[in-house]
């Protein structure tokens, strides 16, 4: 079904560039956590909405980011998704 069209190679590359964005978002947050957790600059009654604050904006980042390069629909909880769940675009090459 699917390997009977071949990808876009750009819309393969915009959505590569999605995924990294992706990670980066992730160790981003990542980074920002253990500076909260363990840099002390955070008392510790202020943690949970220093974290929440940090969490908000990337989660928001992450909604905007994580669409379909081709019809911009939301690509769901997989990190890898094969092709858009809406518009069947495939993302990576088939093998
Ligand atoms: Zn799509």
């Amino acid at each position: 079904m699917l390997d009977s069209y071949l990808p876009d190679p750009q819309i393969i590359a915009a959505f590569r560039t999605r995924q990294r964005r992706l990670v980066l978002m992730g160790v981003a947050w990542l980074a920002y956590g253990m500076a909260v957790l363990w840099s002390g600059w955070v008392p510790n009654s202020q943690l949970r909405a220093w974290l929440v604050g940090g969490f908000a904006p990337l989660a928001i980042l992450v909604v905007l980011n994580w669409r379909c390069p081709k019809c911009r629909a939301g690509l769901g909880k997989s990190w890898a998704p094969f092709a858009c769940p809406k518009c069947h675009t495939p993302f990576r090459d088939p093998i």
